[in-house]
């Protein structure tokens, strides 16, 4: 947990309280000038052909992979998860990064369509400044999602971290910027208010990833100025069972995506639906593979879960599961509250969706499972929820396919995780967002289409 005074946000290591490190505040009269600056130096980014922008960054990837042990260790500090996930983070964004640059370059060449006479070329141009405002569940990798692809196009970023973890958000910065002319890339700390104060400024464009609430936030403030928008928000993703499942393997995805990084994933598992004819086998092998887990401060070797990323949060967690025993469902694993921001993975059978578990993001490492008498029940139960990020099925792979394609959510896994193959975007449907991560059609986003037709 963050504490914040008007000068300073001090970063809080959620396993041990202890202050991981201070950063300024930016003050909020401060932030249209940032802006501005950030507007002069986009008059000469832009000018860089894409290519020349992305050998500017290349070198980067290599020293975020050369300091992937220090980086990746305050990123445990600062946010929890284990230190061989910390690690993997940074290492993941530095080993792909010479690739990705490659691919929004190309994604963003001109196309020449002719027709009726006319030959029209199809560009892909900067929009100016954009806002890229971040969250603290993967403190480096979502950053890496929003600055790169605006750099390559040739807009300028200022990003506003969470302000969980502004110290690798800020180390992230510093190694891009080791590489990149002046007031490029911009970071201002702080809490809602920069982050408002930053919509509010002279920006072309708002990357955010967040929680849906304050989404609509910056939708509304972004209407005046019809500013351009990309939201990626939270969800509730559902996971069916179907019979005819390898439920050894769908128990094994199950916990893994219910509990990865103590639940705090935008596609966690966060709903569960089982046939009832497999419902027992199924939560017996989830039980097995839930005792595996060991819970501790991510920087002690033996932890594969970390803490929460603050009480609040292990409190909003907490209270759900209690609502939800309260109304009928069954705690068949753990359920311990454990001290500070810690909790334990918990399992609970026979939720429904009357439940407040069933229906908001709990953003928290709960397996919550629900049988189902059939396909189609499971289907209308995994639509049943104003959100659509990921869904992803286990059965018969015709039958599980055929149950996937009448799913609504934006990504949908058969028989594995919702990951596409490269080039896919990310992106989720109804209220999980408006726009996408990744892939040239992500990448577009951060650029004006222009048509020049002779
Ligand atoms: P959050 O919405 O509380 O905060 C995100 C950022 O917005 C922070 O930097 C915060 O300071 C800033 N902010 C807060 N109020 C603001 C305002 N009024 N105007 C402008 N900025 C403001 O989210 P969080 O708690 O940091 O992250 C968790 C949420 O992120 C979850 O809902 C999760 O599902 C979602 N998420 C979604 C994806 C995705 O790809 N869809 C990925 C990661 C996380």
């Amino acid at each position: 947990m963050s504490t914040t005074t008007s000068h300073a946000l001090a970063s809080i290591n959620p396993s041990t309280n202890e202050t991981v490190g201070v950063v300024p505040v930016t003050p909020v009269e401060d932030i249209p000038q940032i802006v501005a600056r950030a507007a002069d130096a986009q008059a000469k980014w832009r000018r860089f052909s894409p290519e020349q922008r992305a050998d500017v960054l290349r070198p980067a990837g290599q020293a975020l992979q050369d300091r992937s042990e220090e980086l990746g260790t305050l990123l445990t500090k600062e946010q929890g998860k284990p230190l061989a996930e910390g690690i993997g983070e940074v290492n993941g964004c530095g080993a792909r990064l010479s690739d990705e640059v490659d691919e929004i370059a190309q994604a963003i060449q001109p196309v020449t369509l002719e027709g009726d006479g006319v030959t029209s070329t199809v560009r892909y141009d900067p929009l100016g400044v954009c806002a890229a405002i971040t969250p603290w569940n993967f403190p480096i990798l979502m950053p890496h999602w929003m600055v790169l692809p605006a750099l390559v196009t040739g807009n300028t970023v200022v990003l506003k971290p969470s302000e969980q973890t502004p110290l690798i958000a800020q180390a992230y910065a510093d190694v891009l910027n080791a590489f990149l002319p002046p007031d490029v890339l911009q970071v201002i700390h702080g809490e809602d208010e920069q982050g408002k104060a930053l919509v509010d400024a002279d920006v072309q464009l708002i990357a955010f990833t967040g929680s849906k609430a304050v989404g609509q936030k910056i939708m509304a403030a972004a209407a005046s100025g019809l500013k351009r928008l990309i939201l990626e928000l939270g969800s509730k993703d559902p996971l069916i069972v179907l019979e005819g499942a390898d439920l050894d393997e769908a128990a094994q995805f199950a916990a893994r995506n219910s509990f990865r990084n103590c639940g705090q994933v935008c596609v966690s598992t966060e709903r569960i639906y089982v046939q009832d004819s497999v419902k027992e086998t199924f939560l017996n092998k989830l039980i097995e593979h839930t005792k595996g887990y060991c819970v501790g401060d991510g920087m002690d070797e033996c932890s594969t879960l970390g803490p929460m990323i603050h009480t609040q949060q292990k409190s909003h967690v907490v209270a759900q599961i209690a609502d939800a025993t309260r109304a009928g469902a069954k705690l068949i694993f753990n359920g311990k509250s454990d001290d500070g921001a810690f909790l334990s993975p918990t399992i609970l059978d026979g939720v429904t969706h009357d439940m407040d578990i069933m229906r908001t993001e709990t953003f928290g490492p709960v397996a919550c499972v629900a049988g189902v008498a059939n396909a189609d029940e499971a289907v209308h139960l995994a639509n049943e929820s104003e959100y659509g990020l990921g869904a992803v099925v286990f059965g018969e792979p015709s039958e599980a396919a055929r149950v996937a394609s009448q799913l609504t959510a934006g990504m949908i896994g058969v028989n594995r995780g919702i990951g596409g193959a490269p080039g896919t975007p990310w992106v989720g449907a109804r209220h999980s967002g408006i726009g996408f991560h990744g892939g040239p059609m992500g990448h577009r986003q951060f650029c004006q289409v222009r048509v020049i037709s002779q």
